[in-house]
């Protein structure tokens, strides 16, 4: 049955995208610079992009698609924003890279710093990964302590310390997800999962005198949308406050998504440190990280913590940051996506719930997620096999009919202010009638 409902649909060729995926083999392991870019849990060759406007790109074979993954949360602006290019432009007139402070790095500092009452100063990098990394060394710096705390179901980029899941049973000591990552890095990281008081809190307990700092995704959009009740944020902080330990919020996903502050903001919970990145840099590879005064005075030159970079506060990529940031700035702008957002994600939900499908969207902000299930789901192991199975037939549907999900299950959907209602309208039609086909 279901066969039949893919021969129908395949009408979307995808040969030049294909041939080049062929080609990037010869280059590139798997194909591609990233893992998740091979479409291993989809079905077909990835897409080769060549070109993107406002909620839209465009494929090597020429289709068009509606693009809910905007660069894996970068876009909040959506493709080609004009004042992006028009600044990037300008500036890339005058030079690539200088090597040293520049008027531009300061003008966005400044911006980020002036409306953010959750951290005082900061520092750029160039990636997200580094962010993290920085910030996990700044947290040992300052508590000269070694171990971290991390939850399962949330990513932090691939930080060899941070690259571990929790070890079976009721062991907090995790086990590397990946191979290269010696034991006894692994040895200084612990797992719990998220939403559990009690593990929390014993492990805190037990381990007090060893732990540096605790880092989350306080929005974890990385394994599926696993949102967080504030409550528990905030027995977090609190743990970590009575334990003398460091609280790292990583918001390279929810930092100027969820709001300008970020999850900071939206929960009104203050972290130690806080990590950005993708929204950061509008499309260009910047990351950050931030905290109080009395924290970054240890970072390298003022203190002994070193941490430095080449390209670090690269002109061209702050000219982008800062054309985005000041965009973000207008009144009204989270609103107004979150609002849109809103009506999109309920109106797929409500459609589910009349036909007794189950799956529901859970969201917050502009980022919404795909969950297969009618309970709502808070930590990794609520989500089955049966999702991966259920996503792909519909990431293939949708494909066929110029829909761009980010190509897994675990992957979240973000909506930019250049999807319009009626793209939203649109797509809630066609990704109704899909998910019809999918349960059918
Ligand atoms: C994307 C992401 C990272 C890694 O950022 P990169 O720029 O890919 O290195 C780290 N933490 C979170 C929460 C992320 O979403």
């Amino acid at each position: 049955m279901y066969l039949c409902v893919m021969e129908l649909t395949n009408t979307i060729q995808r040969s030049k995208s294909a041939e080049l995926f062929e080609e990037a083999k010869h280059y590139f392991p798997g194909g591609v610079n990233s893992p998740v870019r091979a479409f291993k849990s989809v079905s077909g060759p990835p897409l080769f992009i060549k070109e993107g406007n406002g909620a839209r790109f465009i494929d090597e074979d020429d289709n068009t698609y509606l693009d809910f993954c905007c660069s894996w949360g970068p876009l909040i602006l959506g493709h080609n924003n004009q004042q992006i290019r028009e600044m990037v432009i300008e500036t890339v007139g005058k030079g690539t890279s200088f090597g040293t402070p520049t008027r531009l790095g300061n003008q966005l500092g400044k911006l980020i710093l002036e409306n953010n009452r959750y951290i005082d100063k900061m520092r750029f990098v160039s990636s997200g990964t580094e962010a993290v990394m920085s910030a996990i060394r700044l947290a040992r710096g300052v508590t000269g302590k070694s171990k971290v705390v991390k939850f399962e179901g949330c990513y932090h980029g691939h930080v060899d310390s941070l690259l571990v899941k929790a070890g079976s049973g009721l062991a907090t000591f995790g086990v590397s997800t990946s191979a290269g990552i010696p034991a006894s890095f692994v040895e200084e990281t612990l797992v719990v999962p998220l939403n559990d008081r009690e593990a929390l809190s014993a492990t805190l307990k037990k381990h007090q005198a060893d732990i540096a700092c605790v880092i989350i995704e306080p929005v974890p959009a990385n394994n599926g949308l696993l949102l967080q009740d504030k409550s528990f944020l905030q027995f977090l902080r609190d743990e970590c406050t009575a334990h003398g330990i460091l609280l790292i919020f990583d918001e390279v996903i929810s930092g100027f998504r969820v709001g300008f502050e970020g999850a900071a903001g939206y929960y009104d919970i203050q972290p130690d440190i806080i990590t950005y990145g993708k929204i950061i840099g509008g499309g260009m590879p910047v990351g950050a990280y931030g905290a109080s005064h009395k924290i970054m005075k240890h970072i390298a030159p003022d203190g002994d913590v070193y941490q430095a970079g080449t390209l670090s506060a690269n002109p061209v990529a702050m000219s982008a940051g800062y054309a985005t940031v000041l965009q973000l700035l207008q009144p009204g702008f989270y609103e107004n996506l979150a609002e849109k957002t809103q009506v999109f994600t309920s109106s797929i939900s409500d459609h589910a719930k009349a036909k007794g499908y189950p799956m529901h969207l859970q969201s917050i902000g502009s980022i919404f997620w795909f969950a297969f299930g009618t309970e709502r789901v808070m930590t990794a192991d609520q989500i089955k096999p049966v999702a991966s199975e259920k996503f792909r037939l519909l990431h293939h549907e949708l494909l066929q009919r110029g829909i761009y999900l980010g190509p897994s299950t675990y992957e979240v959907g973000f909506v930019s202010a250049a999807h319009t209602p009626a793209d939203l309208a649109e797509a809630s039609q066609t990704i109704c009638s899909c998910i019809d086909l999918i349960f059918s």
